[in-house]
């Protein structure tokens, strides 16, 4: 069985400054799906959100966004478990930080406890530690975050879910005739430099950080794949029917 990471983005989590269950339900609905022909892995954020929904502190100040973080994260896994109960799925959390892909005894320890989990059929949801994570040691956004997941945790492939529903030949917020590219193979070092600005309140990536992912990945040769997070009929007929229809598709050559 091929292995799956797929990463869904803060943005698409929440509506309104409140949990947005129905988009959270057509996920669970989803990965229920493409689990009887894949391994999955889920790589959420969404936390500091959630947590939020709870408790609105200002979270600019790093204590608040980590209590926020604290909050929100098993509420959220909640969410899940709750969702994912109807399809008889059990779920499990992991947080990780750079620093267990720094050392490859901490590497190995979470790779044995992923490969526990998919012989079971337990759904893997993979967050970053928000409330330990110090300033050298973080990933920030959780993009870059899973396409470590993926390549460590041995994925055929990554897939990102966001407000961002594929990557454009020019920015779209600027130019209305932009379009999105269907496959990439490669990716200019200048786009990856460029300023990280993430479109919601919560989010920490933006297109950037999902290029910096994608050019992780295609290095090492391995594809990402980049589709709505908001309407999940691109990515669902691409993991479920084999066809691509919209998103990008990072393809290494
Ligand atoms: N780990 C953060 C959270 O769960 C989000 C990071 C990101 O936006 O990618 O809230």
């Amino acid at each position: 069985m091929k292995r799956v990471v797929i990463k869904v983005g803060s943005h698409v989590l929440t509506q309104d400054g409140s949990l947005a269950y129905d988009r959270i339900k057509n996920l669970c609905s989803l990965i229920a799906k493409a689990m009887d022909r894949y391994e999955l892995l889920l790589v959420s954020s969404g936390a500091v959100a959630a947590g939020w929904t709870k408790l609105p502190l200002d979270r600019r100040l790093l204590a608040n966004k980590q209590a926020l973080a604290a909050v929100g994260q098993p509420y959220l896994i909640s969410v899940y478990q709750a969702c994912f109960d109807r399809y008889e799925i059990v779920v499990s959390q992991l947080l990780l930080g750079a620093d267990d892909f720094d050392s490859r005894r901490r590497t190995e320890h979470a790779r044995d406890a992923v490969e526990t989990l998919l012989k079971h059929k337990v759904l893997p949801i993979i967050n970053e530690n928000d409330v330990t994570t110090t300033e050298e040691l973080i990933f920030g956004d959780n993009d870059q975050l899973s396409a470590h997941v993926a390549y460590y945790f041995d994925a055929d492939m990554l897939i990102i879910l966001s407000d961002i529903d594929g990557y454009y030949d020019k920015d779209p917020r600027v130019h209305s005739d932009a379009k999105i590219l269907k496959r990439v193979h490669n990716i200019e070092k200048e786009k990856l430099e460029l300023e990280c600005l993430p479109n919601g309140e919560f989010a920490t990536g933006g297109i950037v950080t999902k290029l910096k992912a994608a050019n992780f990945l295609l290095e090492r040769g391995k594809p990402m794949f980049m589709a709505s997070g908001f309407d999940l009929s691109d990515v669902e007929s691409f993991l479920l029917e084999d066809k691509h229809k919209g998103g990008t598709l990072f393809e290494p050559r």
